[in-house]
């Protein structure tokens, strides 16, 4: 019996250990929703951030922009319709900080965003090192393509004990990925594969050997008739090139829970 219960006494132990252990590197999973074209809601324990929010005239985006009533950051890749979307109109409506590149920034300055809706009173940020906002390490990456006002970008979300998410934006392949993907390990990557406007089935696959992500949800397809229509040619040639990525394809409204992984490094 004495036996019995100094087993019994270990296995409590053993549990409350672990569990504390547990709770101590508590995870902050987020949660990815894919709004169509390069709209994505990103949710954490404590942050809802809309990246590329274009809503309205999106013929994909499943929410209408009546749905939206939080939101804590806006980040804008660059100013092109499809991109810019509804970042005012969301700002104005929930009090969300806007991020975009400085140039970016004043125009949305010019268009009566108040300059304490968007990040750094007015100012913004640029293409470099990375900003620490509550817990979230944001870093703006260059991007291969054009924009109306400054330069496009992309950005790399790093969450608290949770994970790693790379949105390209809108571009091109290009070779420092590679760097910018050692730098700072991704979990996941959002990258587009539509074409004429951006990398095409090809460039993105072969962008996954320089970036090197755990898993990737593509993006940027099946919104305009130039663009291609699914992702199909993306995952069989993503298969082929680099078959240690996991690729998850979203259809608008479904969402992937991102977790800190063991990248492929
Ligand atoms: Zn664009």
């Amino acid at each position: 019996m004495k036996r019995i219960m100094s087993r019994f006494g270990m296995i409590v132990a053993l549990v409350l250990f672990v569990s504390t252990a547990a709770y101590a590197g508590q995870e902050n999973n987020v949660t990815v929703t894919f709004l169509g074209q390069s709209a994505f809601k990103l949710t954490s324990d404590t942050k809802t951030i809309y990246i590329d929010p274009w809503i309205t005239g999106n013929p994909v985006c499943p929410i209408r922009l009546e749905d939206i009533d939080e939101a804590d950051l806006i980040l804008v890749t660059h100013d092109h319709f499809d991109h810019l979307g509804d970042t005012i109109a969301i700002s104005q409506a929930t009090g969300a900080t806007v991020v975009a590149v400085y140039e970016t920034a004043a125009k949305l300055l010019a268009n009566n965003l108040p300059a304490d809706h968007v990040l750094n009173f007015g100012f913004g940020r640029d293409i470099g090192g990375p900003i620490d906002i509550d817990g979230l390490t944001l870093i703006m990456t260059p991007a291969v393509h054009s924009s109306e006002s400054g330069v496009p970008v992309g950005y790399i979300v790093k969450f608290a004990n949770g994970p790693t998410i790379y949105h390209a934006g809108d571009t091109a392949i290009f070779s420092d990925m590679q760097l910018w993907g050692r730098l700072y390990p991704i979990d996941l990557a959002l990258l587009p594969i539509g074409g004429g406007f951006t990398m095409d089935a090809r460039q993105a696959a072969q962008s996954l050997n320089l970036l090197r992500p755990a898993t990737v949800i593509p993006m940027h397809y099946g919104t305009f008739p130039m663009l291609a229509p699914n992702a199909d040619e993306f995952v069989a040639l993503a298969a082929k090139k680099a078959p240690d990525v996991s690729v998850r394809v979203l259809m608008p409204g479904e969402s992937y829970v991102a977790q800190q992984s063991d990248c492929v490094q």
